[in-house]
């Protein structure tokens, strides 16, 4: 009878077959994700609608992802550099896990010029998201995110364990709680969301606002493309000192704020006081077409301190040369380019021009429409309400009649409800498509 009860269900106690399973517990904070990170979710109902239509002509402006090629000048400067490595003179291995020192001098000076930003304080990243994830190597802290913000902030947080011990509630400006969205259950009573809408300018009413250890804080904003003035940023900034938190300011699309919005500050350092309550994490992906390439900085002052007095660039500094070694030669070269030649700097105005008109073109199709679009001005993103319905029935219907990719608003809180994220990260005829389109069908 063993051996017939053992060749009956063989998957259950045979190592290899299918169903066989290690003793290895999952980490229970991957079950209080939600079901999907955002963007998987939408990827599978674009890839059903492919299926159902297949001719249909899909046009995504969904994924924040670039279109535009890397300017020439980067792109030569990357295979020049490329070429190099296969020369005894010109290989090089490992680099410093900071960073090239040219490119960290040529962000200190041509990014931070002026704002008391060394080199040394600069710390080259493979991209934005990495560093978000770095940074949440200190469990058992106490997380403000915007509502509605990006995704990785929380969902970083949860992998993490922040919201361990969680009550899976989200807490209220008022301090109240209540549950976590249907499916949600991502947000644990650590993670705190702060409610940024049309009614109070984008900007969290910060006398109804908890203190937490860390304010995540992204301007121009994602989703909402909204970038703070310099009047609410000394706000946060006035907030942090006297709760004595650290901002987490993402400040990946500060190349989308016009030279005309002068009230707008590109970085959170042009505010006084900023150098001793903020780190800045930002992305060559945007700007100049380096999604794919992946590079980043984050810039950790000097004079920001833990409570004990220790500085926080001592730790992040171990924190990088622990868990990271290094972003690529290769885009570090790419990145030099761009800052530090007229042409490099040229072509990333241009790049940059030429999203923002795509936005503009966006914004203008949904106030023809008789919609309120908010965003698309300093940013790439253009953030549409459709009063009285869901995120995802508005971007199931979007898609079913206009084959138009967007993402829902909800996705990036409870905010977001109401409202769908439109990107400008296209082609010009495929901006132009979607508008007529929009216009057509909706
Ligand atoms: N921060 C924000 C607000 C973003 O929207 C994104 C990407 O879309 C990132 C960070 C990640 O950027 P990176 O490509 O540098 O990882």
């Amino acid at each position: 009878s063993i051996l017939i009860s053992y060749c009956s269900t063989p998957d259950l106690h045979s190592p290899g077959t299918s169903g066989w399973r290690t003793r290895v517990r999952r980490n229970e904070n991957m079950e209080k994700l939600q079901n999907d990170y955002l963007f998987p979710q939408i990827e599978m109902r674009k890839m059903a609608h492919i299926e159902q239509y297949p001719d249909a002509k899909l046009i995504s402006l969904g994924i924040g992802n670039t279109t535009q090629p890397v300017p020439e000048i980067v792109a030569s400067a990357m295979a020049e550099h490329s070429w190099g490595l296969s020369t005894v003179e010109r290989y090089s291995g490992y680099g410093p896990e900071q960073g090239n020192e040219a490119l960290r001098k040529a962000i200190a000076e041509k990014v931070y010029g002026g704002l008391g930003i060394k080199h040394t304080e600069v710390f080259i990243s493979d991209g934005a998201q990495s560093d978000i994830s770095r940074i949440q190597a200190r469990p058992k802290v106490t997380v403000a995110v915007q509502d509605p913000s990006f995704p990785a902030y929380i969902d970083t947080a949860v992998i993490m364990g922040q919201t361990d011990g969680g009550n899976n509630n989200i807490v209220n400006e008022d301090g109240s709680t209540r549950a976590a969205a249907a499916g949600g259950g991502k947000s644990g009573k650590n993670i705190e969301y702060m409610k940024c809408n049309a009614e109070n300018g984008f900007f969290p009413d910060l006398s109804r606002t908890s203190r937490t250890d860390i304010i995540f804080f992204c301007s121009p904003n994602n989703p909402t493309g909204n970038a703070a003035s310099r009047e609410q940023l000394k706000q946060l900034v006035d907030f942090a000192m006297k709760n004595g938190s650290i901002i987490v300011y993402d400040a990946a699309y500060s190349a989308f704020i016009g030279e005309e919005a002068d009230d707008c500050p590109r970085s959170i350092f042009e505010i006084p006081g900023a150098h001793q309550v903020a780190i800045e994490i930002s992305s060559f992906s945007k700007f100049a077409g380096f999604t794919g390439v992946r590079l980043g900085w984050t810039v950790v002052p000097e004079e920001l301190l833990f409570s004990n007095g220790e500085p926080l660039i001592k730790d992040f500094n171990r924190i990088v040369t622990t868990c990271f070694n290094g972003a690529s030669n290769i885009a570090q070269a790419g990145g030099l380019a761009c800052l530090t030649t007229p042409e490099g700097l040229e072509a990333i105005r241009e790049l940059v021009g030429y999203y923002k008109e795509n936005a503009k073109i966006l914004m203008e199709t949904f106030s023809w429409l008789g919609l309120r679009a908010y965003g698309g001005q300093n940013s790439p993103y253009v953030w549409v309400h459709f009063p009285g319905k869901t995120s995802w029935d508005v971007f199931d219907e979007i898609l079913e009649k206009a084959h138009i990719v967007t993402v829902p608003g909800s996705g990036f809180g409870p905010s977001g409800e109401g409202f769908i994220r439109v990107s400008s990260f296209a082609h010009r005829e495929h901006i132009i498509e979607a508008s007529n389109r929009l216009k057509n069908l909706l």
